[in-house]
């Protein structure tokens, strides 16, 4: 096999640079992908920046991948060469544990990220075990369905875990890669939705998106004006924030989810959860069962990521207006 080529990051905060690893044999339950399209997810800037500690340089970050299949290992029965697939965050799982047994990989203690300790799609190729190579539905475009990979499943997973349904309220914080898709999936879901963002110039994208109501989380007020409202805030942002505030927003029996990594502990008072009944969670990504199943309903009700294109090579300038929060919504890199 020939080497692959990608862009890596050789130190914390760097720029990315060109880089060749040869990938070695492709092994048995391998599948090799020709990538067409790389979003670029908020998790790569904090993987490039090492916010989390687990980066290991030089690295090639990206993960939220569509491209073809253009090799198979000699065990791979479930992917055929030529097959358009994606592959979002994790790369491989022990498959054996209670939770890989189960269809919930994401929560395998052995789960693989596809670009934390080894090389992601900001490149031509990448590798991967074939059972996190999921199928794209034809009426996805590549471009539009990459970002469905990471942010698409991040978001469409609380709806579905916590039984989001036609009489339930939803707020989705930040209108981002993330949050562009989540107003757009809890809408599928028949649910009202509101947004909240620190962009005033975001309102009437997110209400033709299906918002309904639009808050504007610059306004200290605001907030409170909303106390008492949802059934299910999902915040994605990954910034510290007024959580008391949000969890004061919520209903009886209301759930505050995480998925944006914020820094600093989360501090609520214990009382605010305890009178009705509220609680707070965390999310991650989803398994490749879910992952199916969200890009099934995203082709079906028409969910696609609104995206800035990049040439591969200008992966920079993406990163950069990443780091700007002036990307509306998603940037995707080509080849
Ligand atoms: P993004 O495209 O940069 O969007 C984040 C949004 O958060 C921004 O557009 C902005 O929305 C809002 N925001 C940014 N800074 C803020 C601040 N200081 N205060 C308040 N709001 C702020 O990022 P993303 O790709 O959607 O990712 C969001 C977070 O989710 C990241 O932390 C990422 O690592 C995490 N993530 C988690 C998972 C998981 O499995 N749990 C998966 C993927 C990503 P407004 O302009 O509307 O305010
Ligand atoms: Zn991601």
């Amino acid at each position: 096999m020939s080497e692959i080529h990608g862009l890596a990051v050789h130190a914390a905060g760097a720029h990315l640079l060109a880089y060749k690893y040869d990938p070695g044999e492709l092994k048995a339950h391998e599948v090799e992908i020709k990538i067409s399209h790389c979003g670029v997810c908020h998790s790569d800037v904090h993987l490039i920046d090492n916010d989390w500690g687990i980066s290991k340089y030089p690295f090639i970050p990206g993960h939220e991948i569509v491209g073809t299949v253009v090799a198979v290992g000699s065990d791979v029965t479930d992917r055929t060469m030529g097959e358009r697939v994606g592959v979002g965050w994790q790369a491989d799982s022990c498959g054996i544990c209670e939770w890989c047994r189960q269809g919930e990989e994401n929560l395998c203690a052995k789960a693989q990220p596809t670009c934390v300790g080894r090389n992601g799609g900001f490149a031509d190729r990448v590798r991967v075990n074939s059972r996190f190579a999921v199928p794209v539905p034809t009426a996805l475009e590549s471009e539009n369905a990459a970002p469905l990979m990471c942010a698409g499943i991040t978001v469409y997973s609380p709806l579905r875990n916590y039984d989001v349904r036609p009489s339930s309220r939803v707020g989705v914080i930040g209108i981002g890669g993330l949050g562009h898709l989540g107003i757009q999936f809890a809408k599928a879901f028949g649910a009202e939705v509101t947004a909240f963002s620190t962009s005033k110039d975001k309102e009437a994208e997110a209400k033709s998106l299906g918002a309904h109501n639009f808050v504007n989380t610059r306004d200290t007020g605001a907030l409170k004006k909303v106390a008492g409202s949802f059934d299910l805030l999902l915040s994605t942002v990954s910034a510290d924030q007024d959580w008391q505030a949000y969890v004061n927003a919520l209903r009886p029996k209301g759930m505050l989810c995480l998925v944006g990594a914020a820094p600093a502990p989360v501090q609520v008072q214990a009382a605010s959860l305890i009178t009705h009944q509220k609680a707070i969670s965390g999310s991650n990504t989803g398994s490749p069962h879910d992952l199916a199943e969200m890009l099934d309903v995203a082709a079906r009700h028409g969910v696609k990521a609104i995206t800035e294109r990049f040439a591969m090579a200008k992966a920079n300038d993406a990163v950069t207006k990443v780091k700007k929060n002036q990307v509306r919504y998603r940037a995707v890199l080509t080849n």
